[in-house]
């Protein structure tokens, strides 16, 4: 028998391993406390301040601004920006990622 190792979890950011001194419990995974920052403004985060959507954490205002409810966050709010349309959010990015094997249906073309 080869000797098994105790179970490492990896780091969902960067796939090494972590290990307990530098683990940061978020969205059901360990991470890195270096990997472990919102994913949109990457802001550092800590397991009290994160919020999770579908694997990916965030900080509190990226997750309002992105899947809270329509509106928050956009339109007159102290950080509205002009031409804040969501892009740098990445909302673009998100609908292709979460359909990574779309494909057009026959015929559509
Ligand atoms: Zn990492
Ligand atoms: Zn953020």
């Amino acid at each position: 028998m080869p000797f098994k190792p105790p179970e490492v979890f990896r780091c969902p950011k960067c796939s090494k391993p972590v290990y307990a001194a530098e683990e940061v419990l978020g969205a059901g995974q360990k991470w890195h406390k270096m990997c472990f920052t919102c994913g949109l403004c990457k802001k550092m985060l800590e397991s009290t301040t994160v919020a999770e959507h579908e694997g990916l954490v965030y900080c509190k205002q990226c997750y309002g601004r992105k899947f809270g409810p329509k509106g928050y966050g956009f339109g007159g709010g102290a950080g509205c920006l002009s031409m804040d349309a969501g892009e740098h959010l990445g909302n673009k990015d998100v609908a292709m990622s979460n359909k990574p094997n779309y494909q057009a249906p026959p015929g559509s073309q």
